[in-house]
């Protein structure tokens, strides 16, 4: 198999990536950073399709990553080092926005990415369709006009 193993920060939420073929990691202190409902409904897609395994890193790794970003003066949050730590524990890439993460990779010689730089923005069109009967609606209802089911939401392949 030819994919990769990606660790995702919010930022790859909030700018809109979706999962390809990859397989993806990320901590649970990102959930808390996702604020509007498109970064969380994103977040939860990649959830449900079993896309991304959450972790939490080894307290080891931790401060083995705390130690470096110390040296180098890098400002990082806690999220940041937990992200790296499990890069490191998962010989995974990063994708992320922030030069302090990406910098800290490079002294780790961690592969990352920048969404923005790679072009992998993909924006998400949604699909309505109804649980019981499976009909296809264009716009947002919530109950099936056929078969009185609900109707659920999911992005177009
Ligand atoms: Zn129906």
């Amino acid at each position: 198999m030819n994919f990769l193993k990606l660790v995702l920060d919010a930022s790859a939420f909030i700018s809109g990536f979706l999962p390809q073929e990859d397989e993806y990691y990320t901590v649970y202190d990102v959930i808390d950073e996702l604020q509007d409902e498109q970064s969380k409904e994103r977040f939860s897609y990649f959830l449900n399709s079993g896309k991304i395994i959450i972790k939490e890193p080894d307290p080891k790794s931790i401060k083995n990553v705390e130690e470096k970003a110390q040296r180098t003066g890098d400002k990082l949050s806690l999220t940041d080092i937990k992200l790296i730590a499990i890069a490191i524990e998962t010989s995974s890439e990063i994708i992320s926005e922030d030069y302090g993460i990406q910098n800290i990779c490079s002294i780790f010689g961690i592969k990352f990415n920048s969404i923005r730089e790679s072009g992998i923005k993909k924006v998400i069109r949604w699909e309505y369709y109804c649980i019981g009967c499976r009909e296809i609606f264009s716009k947002n209802t919530t109950i099936c006009e056929n078969c009185g089911n609900l109707i659920k939401r999911r992005p177009i392949k």
